[in-house]
């Protein structure tokens, strides 16, 4: 069922530490289970996707923004003939780096060590965490995953230099990543412009008539919705259209990829990473109504009154309790203390701050600023 420019488990780059064939699961398997059996998985229940802090039940949340990704990265996989298995261990791990509060979080974790001339880095802490905080095996530190859900983690959805980043030369940066990388940052981005539009829809912050009016895509299969069920509810009839989004945006992912990479001749995953661009792209049409969505929630809703107030709390408790563990390092848990003993301080604490839920830091927070009390989920 591959196509011969897919992946294959057999012809892995292997573990950091080799291990022994599964009887029944090949290693592409194998990662999307430690991935799902990781703390760290875990915890994207508890992190920002969008809305800070919880005013509905029905919002996604990192974990089940996650889920979506991998949804929709399987069905683009199996129509474009890529290694599934691959694809939904990358799609799993692809948010593990994430910090509480998203990216407003990340921004400022990354201010925060830039003061010690580090950059902080989602991906780059993604690494980090399936390379060393995930304490589960006797054998090996770290979840052990192959070269190529490594190589994912580091450059699905940006190309990193050797001369910036020489600790990550051996994933082969001068070179595009197989095309199931490729296919995470863009499934990212339909699941998350889409489900953002239903969850800003939800928060109340838009209306299903300015999506309408501002979105072009949306308001024509709003309008094709209406004309089939002209009697259905008004949210029905939202709900379908914006079905109908997703649905366009895949399918148009899928006949426009198969295209460029007929058109590139790619047979093999060699091919691909020798291919000096990414071969994996929405048509020009569509890339268009694509940026509409994006602009639209940007001026919309991720920088609404509302968010931008989330954001701005979110931002003085993460620099807060950042500067706190730096002034009082004895605070820091004991395996953090020791951690510190061979690793620089400013480090131990970013590693520490980035791998808290939206909850235990707001809790941390509570406890060593008792006076800021109205600080709460
Ligand atoms: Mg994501």
């Amino acid at each position: 069922m591959l196509a011969s420019y897919a992946m294959r488990s057999e012809e892995s780059r292997g573990r950091r530490y080799p291990e022994p064939a599964h009887a029944y699961r090949n290693d592409f398997q194998r990662d999307r289970d430690r991935v799902v059996h990781s703390r760290a998985f875990r915890r994207l229940e508890n992190k920002t996707q969008v809305f800070t802090r919880r005013r509905s039940d029905h919002f996604r949340n990192r974990l089940t923004h996650t889920i979506e990704v991998a949804q929709i990265s399987r069905t683009i996989a199996y129509e474009l003939g890529l290694n599934e298995d691959l694809v939904e261990a990358l799609a799993l791990v692809h948010d593990v780096g994430h910090p509480p509060f998203g990216h407003a979080g990340e921004r400022i974790l990354n201010a925060a060590m830039q003061e010690y001339g580090e950059p902080f880095d989602h991906n780059l802490h993604a690494l980090r965490t399936v390379e060393q905080f995930e304490q589960r095996y006797a054998d090996f530190p770290g979840l052990n995953l192959t070269f190529e859900v490594r190589e994912g983690i580091v450059k699905h959805s940006r190309d990193y230099s050797a001369v910036e980043f020489p600790q990550l030369e051996e994933y082969l940066l001068d070179q595009r990543p197989p095309l199931e990388a490729q296919l995470i940052d863009l499934t990212d981005e339909i699941a998350y412009s889409t489900a953002d539009l239903d969850d800003g829809v939800e928060s109340g912050i838009l209306t299903r008539e300015h999506v309408r009016d501002s979105v072009p895509l949306f308001a024509r299969l709003y309008e094709e919705v209406e004309a089939r069920y002209p009697e259905a509810a008004e949210k029905l009839i939202f709900n379908e259209a914006l079905k109908r989004v997703l649905d366009r945006l895949v399918s148009d992912l899928i006949v426009n990829s198969r295209k460029l990479i007929a058109e590139a001749g790619v047979q093999s995953v060699s091919d691909v990473r020798k291919f000096p661009t990414r071969l994996l792209e929405f048509s020009l049409e569509m890339d268009a109504e694509r940026r509409q969505i994006k602009d639209f929630l940007y001026h919309n809703l991720y920088f609404s009154p509302v968010l931008v107030r989330d954001k701005r709390q979110a931002e003085q408790v993460i620099s807060e309790i950042f500067a706190f563990y730096i002034k009082q390092p004895k605070e820091l848990p004991a395996s953090y203390q020791e951690k510190a003993r061979h690793e620089p301080l400013h480090r131990v604490v970013c590693d520490y701050v980035a791998g808290m839920t939206d909850l235990y830091i707001f809790e941390q927070h509570r406890k060593f600023f008792p006076a800021k009390k109205r600080l709460s989920v």
